[in-house]
């Protein structure tokens, strides 16, 4: 599979984070890391219980559901349209991930959309797995005023991305209210170190491992395992192919809970005009057996 590599020697010169930003995002990356080896070690002292696992279960569907389908499908994609209570209840539940606010969040994505593995994607494989996992978050700078200004002009958005410390802080003070410090641990940062591996595998893997059936201009590709675990996000190739449709399984054994959450919440009228990809449109882009379906 050829692919060109772009020339860099017209590239803009590399503005770099500081010190104190590469901290930031060390202790980001680092901190929920610790607190699950902590949580193994005390897991082998039996100090887990049910309350425990089911605060974590029950806070990483509430703050994975509120990225992909508030962040990503909603916010970057318009893929449908909701009510302001219930956008701000989804962007809400987002931040509760520790991804950045929304309008950082969305203006990253918009970037990886509109460069996917060219040279000004904030996180392609190209320049190796982990640069693509972890490592660019320590060198990428923001650009919101390139693709967030529109973010900037909706009142929802500014509102959760002004308050999202606080989102935060609920979502690891709640699970401690409930549990006391095994419940910090486990429903925050166990629970924030599943969420940020499995979203950042999005970026990773479903640009390397996987099966491509639909014609990209990127290396995006659909895992099955990625897409069970990050709700429907592992699809990755069709929501390349197709980023604005609101169900990124596109086959009926393609499991998607986003997608299902998405159509309950429209069948009970609090969101509508769903984007849907018609089948005609979708047999256009499929590739033949024979090829890679990488355009230039
Ligand atoms: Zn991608
Ligand atoms: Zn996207």
């Amino acid at each position: 599979m050829a692919r060109t590599v772009p020339n860099r020697v017209a590239e803009e010169p590399v503005i770099e984070k500081s010190l104190a930003e590469k901290l930031v995002v060390l202790a980001v990356v680092v901190i929920p890391f610790l607190g699950t080896i902590v949580a193994i070690v005390m897991l082998w002292n039996q100090w887990v219980n049910w309350v425990d696992l089911t605060l974590m279960l029950v806070l990483y569907i509430i703050s994975g559901l509120g990225i992909t389908v508030g962040f990503h499908r909603l916010l970057t994609h318009k893929s449908f349209e909701t009510t302001w209570w219930m956008k701000r209840l989804m962007l809400i539940s987002g931040s509760m991930a520790l991804e950045g606010d929304p309008i950082t969040w969305a203006s990253t994505h918009i970037q990886h959309h509109a460069h996917s593995d060219g040279e000004d994607d904030p996180h392609s494989p190209l320049e190796g797995l982990w640069h693509a996992h972890v490592g660019w978050m320590f060198n990428h700078k923001h650009k919101i005023d390139v693709y967030g200004t529109w973010l900037k002009k909706d009142p929802d958005v500014v509102w959760v991305a002004k308050t999202w410390v606080l989102w935060v802080a609920v979502g690891l003070i709640i699970p401690t209210l409930i549990a006391g410090w095994s419940g910090l641990l486990w429903g925050g940062l166990v629970r924030i170190f599943l969420t940020h591996h499995i979203t950042w595998s999005v970026n990773s893997i479903c640009h390397t491992f996987g099966r491509r059936d639909y014609q990209t201009r990127d290396a995006s590709r659909n895992n099955f395992l990625v897409g069970l675990l990050a709700f429907g996000e592992g699809w990755h190739n069709n929501h390349h192919a197709f980023p604005r449709s609101a169900f990124h399984g596109l086959r009926w054994w393609q499991i998607d809970f986003s997608a299902y959450l998405i159509r309950g919440l429209e069948r009970v009228g609090l969101v509508w005009n769903v984007v849907r990809v018609k089948e005609t449109d979708l047999q256009r882009r499929v590739i033949p057996a024979t090829a890679d379906g990488m355009g230039d």
